[in-house]
């Protein structure tokens, strides 16, 4: 007897997972009788992060379904934006430091580990802290642990910021947060911050911010410019406030550190 199959089809967006001949409509698949409709869809290579849902015969169905011989099963796409429940904080993985600090610039809380602390370390803070596991890394958005996850498509870190910003529209708060640790800027007055100034620096700028986490002190410094184009372009595509910062940073100046390593 023949081994029971099904037909399963993929949406372009997904293309980049599977293998070129599963590219042009549905193709068979074999499948056992205890595998779940879900595992068979990862077995193929596609996270099911970024699965949106999945049709049989076209009646919507559960990663849990068991497929059986004959049936035709369509993978959807993740809508964009796509709603979560919760607040919307990230985590991101050893690879994806420039787009950690440019979602910080944006205020959008990122977490990020700049070692590599493994797979299964990553996946149980995504549980702990109800963060969206943000990975390059199939594998790993492959894991049960992670309370949401998402594949980042590109390895441009440009392309990787709109990527996400169109995936989950989250609110921007541009200037509020440390690029360098993810914690909350406040404004801080030059006397207090003084001791961490160079000579140069104390007499040039008058407005500054520090990081309420570690210390950091940020002033609109040489990089302002390039920095204030990203947050620019960002508010103009997705919305939020366009120069002045929210909260401590009530100011119509826009602090940011002065040196190069902020958002390459
Ligand atoms: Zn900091």
């Amino acid at each position: 007897m023949d081994k029971p199959e099904i037909r399963i089809d993929f949406p372009s967006s997904l293309h980049t997972f599977v293998g070129a001949r599963r590219r042009a409509g549905s193709t068979a698949v074999q499948v056992d009788g205890t595998s779940t409709l879900g595992h068979v869809v990862e077995s193929l290579g596609v996270p099911l992060t970024e699965v949106g849902g999945l049709t049989v015969d076209g009646a919507p169905a559960d990663a849990s379904h068991l497929p059986a011989h004959g049936q035709h099963v369509s993978v959807l796409a993740v809508a964009r934006p796509q709603h979560l429940d919760g607040p919307l904080r990230f985590l991101l993985d050893v690879h994806l430091g420039t787009l950690a600090r440019r979602l910080r610039l944006l205020g959008v809380d990122a977490a990020y580990e700049s070692v590599d602390i493994g797979d299964a370390a990553l996946a149980a803070r995504s549980a702990a802290e109800q963060r969206v596991m943000l990975s390059r890394d199939r594998g790993l958005l492959h894991r049960r642990e992670l309370w949401a996850g998402a594949y980042v498509y590109s390895h441009r870190p440009e392309e990787q910021l709109q990527d996400v910003l169109s995936r989950f529209a989250p609110p921007l708060e541009p200037w509020t947060r440390c690029t360098a640790c993810n914690g909350v800027l406040r404004e801080a007055a030059k006397t207090t911050v003084r001791r961490h100034l160079e000579d140069g620096t104390e007499r040039s700028y008058d407005v500054f911010a520090q990081c309420t986490a570690c210390e950091q002190v940020y002033w609109r410094g040489a990089h302002h410019a390039r920095l204030s184009a990203i947050v620019a372009e960002a508010v103009e595509r997705y919305g939020g406030p366009r120069t002045a910062p929210v909260g401590p940073l009530n100011t119509s100046i826009a602090p940011q550190r002065d040196t190069p390593a902020t958002a390459r």
